[in-house]
């Protein structure tokens, strides 16, 4: 009988995070300090981010131990499922074998709380007394406010504004998990006022919502630390996790990827699945392609400069030299709130730009028309973010049966679509769009870049 869910037991469940760090032919570019443009020191990173997190962050390690009471919570829902994608693969008629790595199945139904239970447990145990954060759809924000109720710790969230009002049910899923939750640009900080006065109808954006985090956090007098949810070395390497339960279950499967996808907004469930298999390739001889997919109205990596930029619209997080469309860029509202941020982590970009890592860019409609003939075929509605890794996996499988060729295929289904309804409704009824970024818009925002002496 053929196999098509391929599961570990909990003793696979990877007792270290994998660092790329440790085995990257780019070394790591350097952060800046926004204020003084001086590499940043970590007394500046102390204001926002516990000391272990911080080491992490600059490590160079390979491996980094599991707590232990972090792996206890993962086995909630780890180690996830891998799936052969068999119906789907046989309603496009393909000669590849497509898989996918089911990180839907958390508790609040992404990736997202690989790294949310461990940041909650690095905070509670430096003695952090609350956290402040961003949500762009709310995957984030639910993730962290569930991580902070394991942890007893206090969860804050500026929740980007049009997201607030697209998406009540995952307000609603924060605040059921205890989160408190802000629509951002909001009247709570002295920024958020700040945008409101200039424009009253801002939709707000990821970078004015990490703004607002950081200024809350960073006015707190060391009570609250913030937490980010994609982008910075320690949340790509937290999950890691993905990446290594595949290896394990593709050798349970008999196969190997010829091609890992994933979709990229901060980068992060993109680096947790491949970077185990890049690992691989620069380690062990491995041959295997990464992309890494965007949407068509968002192309941070397909039509960004890799220039230094700051991670937030206020100028307060650090520079990081980063593929980007400008610390000023306020995305149009495309359906996958997830993947509107104007940056992308600087691992990701340093290996994009050493021609590592494959870049595509996918249209909205295109998008939603391949999630819906995932849904029918393996009967999971991917969240839209999702749907882009969806898009550009299929997109392989019918290169592959033009060319007649038997690939390999693996992409993170990083979440399911229960919360993204609307979005679906939008696409069914004719009332969504494409939508293309104009080039006038990118050079706008780019002539906004900081000026740095490197
Ligand atoms: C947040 C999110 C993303 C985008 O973030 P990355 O850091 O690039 O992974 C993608 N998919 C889902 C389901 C998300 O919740």
């Amino acid at each position: 009988m053929s196999q098509t869910k391929f599961t570990l037991s909990e003793n696979d469940l990877p007792k270290q995070w994998y660092n790329i760090n440790a085995d990257s032919p780019v070394p790591p570019t350097p952060v800046l300090n926004p204020q003084t443009k001086e590499p940043v020191t970590p007394e500046f990173l102390s204001v926002l981010f516990p000391m272990e997190l911080i080491l992490q962050e600059i490590s160079t390690e390979r491996y980094i131990d599991i707590p232990e009471e972090v792996r206890e919570i993962y086995k909630l829902w780890r180690p996830t499922p891998l799936i052969r994608a068999r119906r789907l693969e046989k309603a496009l008629g393909t000669p590849a074998h497509i898989y996918f790595k089911h990180e839907g199945v958390s508790p609040s139904g992404s990736h997202k709380p690989n790294t949310a239970v461990a940041q909650a447990f690095y905070n509670k145990a430096a003695g952090t007394k609350a956290l402040t954060t961003e949500t762009g759809a709310g995957q984030w924000g639910s993730a962290l406010s569930l991580s902070g109720k394991f942890f007893d710790l206090p969860v804050e969230v500026y929740m980007v504004k049009i997201s607030y009002q697209q998406k009540p049910y995952r307000r609603v899923l924060m605040e059921s998990f205890g989160g408190e939750v802000y629509a951002s640009p909001s009247e709570h900080t002295q920024y958020g006022r700040s945008v409101l006065a200039e424009n009253p109808d801002s939709p707000g954006s990821l970078g004015i919502a990490i703004s607002e985090a950081v200024e809350a956090a960073a006015t707190s007098g060391g009570a609250k630390k913030y937490s980010l949810g994609s982008v910075l070395n320690h949340v790509l390497m937290h999950q890691s996790v993905i990446g290594d339960e595949a290896i394990k279950q593709m050798d349970l499967a008999d196969e190997y990827p010829d091609v890992v996808i994933g979709c990229v907004g901060g980068g992060s469930n993109f680096a947790g699945i491949a970077y185990p298999f890049l690992r691989e390739n620069l380690l062990n001889g491995a041959n295997t392609r990464f992309v890494a997919v965007e949407p068509t109205a968002t192309p941070t990596l397909t039509r960004g400069p890799y220039a230094f930029d700051f991670g937030d619209t206020a100028q307060m997080a650090p520079i990081v030299k980063m593929f980007t469309l400008g610390h000023a860029f306020v995305p149009p509202p495309i359906h996958a709130g997830g993947l509107r941020y104007h940056g992308m982590a600087p691992s990701v970009c340093a290996l994009v730009d050493a021609g590592l890592i494959e870049t595509k860019a996918v249209p909205q409609l295109a998008t939603f028309e391949a999630a819906l003939m995932f849904a029918h075929a393996e009967g999971i509605i991917p969240a839209p973010e999702t749907a882009h890794a969806v898009r550009a996996a299929i997109d392989e499988a019918l290169d592959a049966k033009e060319k007649g060729e038997k690939r390999t295929i693996l992409f993170n289904l990083s979440g399911h679509g229960h919360f993204d309804l609307s979005a679906y409704q939008a696409y069914m009824n004719g009332s969504l769009q494409d939508y293309a970024l104009p080039e006038e818009a990118i050079q706008a925002a780019l002539a906004q870049l900081p000026e740095v002496n490197l």
